[in-house]
Order: C-alpha cells, then sequence, then structure tokens
C-alpha cells in the first residue's frame, strides 16, 4: 500500500485542491489526515467537505475541537483564538459534527497509529527526543506491535527514530523503515508550515518498500492569502503564508 499522510490543513482550500492534484502522479491508495482540517484560512467547510467527500480517514486536531464547540479557545494565543471564533461561525452544523466526531487516534491497517499531539493527548507538541522517547513508550502501552506513529501539530516534518534504546532527530527526504527500530514521523503541514519554506509538505509512506518519503509542492499562496484579508481575519495569517512560518 502506498499511503499519502497529510496534516494541519487548516481551511487551506488552495494546498489541499493541489494535493490531490499533486497524488495523481504518486500512485497513492489512500489518504490519511492527522487533524487540524479547519482553522487560520478562510475556507473550513469546503476543506471538511473534501475531507468527508473523499473517505479520507481523519483524527482530531486541537483546532478541529474548539471550532466544533466540544472545547474553549482560552488556552490559545489571540491569533488562533481569533481564527476559532471566525471558523466556529462559519462552519455548518454537519461540516462541525463530523469534527466532533472524529477520534483522538487511529489505527490504520495495522500498518502505523495516527494522532496529531501526543498519543494521549491532542494538545501536546513533540519537541525533542525527550517527548518523542515518552511517546514511543506510550504508542507501545496503545499496540505492542506499533512501530510506526505519524503525528501532526507542529508543522516542521521531522522524524524520530528509535534505535536500540537511542532516539535519534532526522530531517531529511526519506526514511527506510526497519525492523526492531521505532518511527514517530511528521509529514509537516499542509495549510500552515512552520519551517520558513512555504511550499505545503506532506509525506508518503510505501509499506511494501518500507520507505518514507517527504514531499513539498507550490501552491496558489496569493489566492489563500487573498481570501484571509476579504474574511476579515487577522493579516498576519496571511503573511506567515508566505514566509512559510
Ligand atoms: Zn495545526
Amino acid at each position: 500500500m502506498r499511503y499519502a499522510v497529510i496534516s494541519d490543513i487548516h481551511s487551506n482550500l488552495e494546498a489541499l485542491t493541489s494535493f490531490l492534484e499533486e497524488i495523481k502522479a504518486l500512485d497513492i491508495d489512500k489518504t490519511v489526515c492527522l487533524g487540524d482540517v479547519v482553522g487560520y484560512n478562510a475556507n473550513p467547510n469546503e476543506c471538511v467537505e473534501i475531507i468527508r467527500k473523499n473517505r479520507i480517514q481523519c483524527v482530531m486536531g486541537n483546532h478541529d475541537s474548539r471550532a466544533a464547540g466540544l472545547e474553549g479557545a482560552s488556552d490559545f494565543n489571540l491569533l488562533a483564538a481569533n481564527a476559532v471564533v471566525w471558523t466556529m461561525e462559519a462552519l455548518t452544523p454537519e461540516n462541525a459534527a463530523f469534527l466532533r466526531a472524529l477520534p483522538r487516534s487511529l489505527h490504520i491497517d495495522r500498518k502505523f497509529l495516527a494522532i496529531h499531539g501526543w498519543v494521549n493527548n491532542t494538545d501536546r507538541y513533540i519537541m525533542g527526543v525527550n517527548d518523542a522517547g515518552k511517546n514511543f513508550e506510550l504508542m507501545r502501552a496503545l499496540d505492542k506491535q506499533a512501530s510506526v506513529c505519524f503525528f501532526g501539530h507542529t508543522h516542521v516534518p521531522l522524524s524520530y527514530v528509535e534505535s536500540d534504546g537511542v532516539i535519534d532527530a532526522v530531517a531529511g527526504a526519506s526514511v527506510k523503515v526497519e525492523k526492531g527500530s521505532s518511527y514517530l514521523i511528521n509529514p509537516g503541514a499542509l495549510g500552515q508550515p512552520r519551517d520558513r519554506d512555504p511550499r505545503a509538505s506532506f509525506a508518503v509512506f510505501d509499506t511494501k518498500k518500507s520507505l518514507i518519503t517527504f514531499h513539498r509542492f507550490e501552491y496558489d499562496i496569493h489566492t489563500t492569502a487573498g481570501k484571509i484579508l476579504a474574511a476579515g481575519l487577522p493579516e498576519r495569517l496571511a503573511e506567515r503564508l508566505r514566509l512559510g512560518w
């Protein structure tokens, strides 16, 4: 199987539709989404509807849970909270109900786990090898067989590899999945990259070849940024798309 793994779409319709075009040449069997379908950008309903229509398996992100009314946004920074309020008002009842029903984690075909933040917490960030170590333990507590887990939330593509009790953070174009090692993989963000590269980011997991590759592509940022301004969302949200930060 060849899986495309995406995360943090954040209501960015241009990035999501370009992604669907992009994977046509990649022989993808299934797309999996690691949450934050909405928040920050201006097309929440369109993005949720693409996920629903394409039956993309998806976990809940911290923005999804706030926008769907499951939790308050008092712990969000001002920019994010502003976008949550805007998104709550924009979402149709059907799309809000879809987000409310998303699971916090998924086992995908017994091949890998999908989460948003930490294995046991949607809101926490995996920020370094110590956090990765705790999440490798949580992975195994959830499923003894699990050796690959994809996570999102940081918006930065990065892999943590645990071999013989040592954890390394690896940034690069591909990761070979070996028996006896464990992997925490962040595909980067589709809709709001934060590694100073404005191109949309995703990963492909080829389970037959045991190979994970990272992919970037350009999309129409100009249109997305224009919609943010037209919607009355904070200008900074448009600017950060151009900076990839
Ligand atoms: Zn996010």
